[in-house]
């Protein structure tokens, strides 16, 4: 059970094992992401990759989720996928799911036959960073995917049977385009109405591109009163049937969760408070990525 670098997967995989099958990012180019920065994406030994499930599976015989890393590990030629899922079938008897990161071209390149196969052997979640569904911003941001082509993927994910779990950004419209990107990215969401909704906030780390730009001037941080109207625009613009929205991500400034858009009055009365009682949000030295 080897792991490669700083471990990295969605807050709701934490109890999961978390096995490395390729290493770092195939896209590795959003100005904002320190991620992988230091990494050269590579796949992963198969050898390798078998003798990790064959030790997990004498050290922790009843996992019940994995998560297979790392940054869009769906980039993977499905063959290899549905061995690593066979392999991983077969270890772990009490298996539930398996989640994986993917890009939207990831999930594109794939076809819907390709995607049933992976989830009949245990793929059964997708996190997607949409970061926005504001076009300028995503070209700005040098993220892979346009928005049409985010909502594309998600609603191709979900027809072939698997839960998806988008991720947004908040603040990375800058402080300009705070607005514009909160209701760009609801309108994103509402179209593709995924099974889990996640907004992180935007932290600018020395180093990225993004970091560059804003000492620069070039971009403007939101503040947190700004960040605040942000996420109450994208959580009164969403339409969604059923999705369950948190915003529990050491990023952010507050944390809420519930589902939309049933619980839409309750988030928003929420932020309000947060807004009037600032002792509410979380203190600058306690947020993380
Ligand atoms: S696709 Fe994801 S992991 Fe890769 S550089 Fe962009 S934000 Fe980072």
């Amino acid at each position: 059970m080897r792991y490669r670098g700083v471990v990295i997967r969605p807050p709701s995989e934490a109890g999961s094992y978390i096995l490395q099958v390729t290493y770092g990012c195939s896209h590795n180019a959003c100005t904002f992401c320190p991620t992988y920065k230091g990494t050269k994406f590579s796949v992963r030994d198969m050898e390798e990759v078998r003798e990790d499930i064959a030790e997990a599976s004498r050290m922790i015989p009843h996992a019940r989720r994995v998560f297979l890393g790392d940054g869009n590990a769906l980039c993977l030629p499905a063959p290899r996928l549905e061995e690593i899922l066979g392999l991983l079938r077969s270890s772990f008897p009490r298996l539930e799911r398996v989640g994986i990161y993917a890009n939207g071209a990831d999930i594109n390149a794939k076809s819907e036959e390709e995607l049933r196969d992976l989830r009949r052997l245990g793929l059964g979640i997708i996190y997607l960073g949409l970061e926005s569904g504001d076009d300028e911003v995503l070209r700005r941001v040098r993220k892979k995917d346009d928005s049409e082509r985010m909502v594309e993927a998600v609603l191709k994910a979900k027809r072939c049977g698997m839960a998806v779990s988008v991720i947004v950004l908040l603040g990375l419209g800058g402080r300009e385009g705070s607005r514009r990107h909160a209701l760009e990215t609801a309108h994103a969401v509402s179209r593709m109405n995924p099974d889990y909704l996640s907004a992180l906030t935007l932290m600018v780390v020395p180093g990225t591109p993004l970091h560059d730009e804003m000492m620069k001037g070039e971009f403007e941080l939101p503040g947190q009163e700004e960040l605040l109207e942000e996420m109450a625009t994208l959580v009164s613009a969403c339409e969604l049937d059923g999705c369950v929205f948190r915003s529990n991500h050491a990023s952010n400034y507050l944390a809420l969760g519930g589902v939309l858009s049933r619980d839409r009055e309750g988030i928003l009365a929420a932020i309000e408070e947060a807004g009037r009682r600032p002792n509410l949000l979380r203190p600058e030295f306690m947020r993380g990525l």
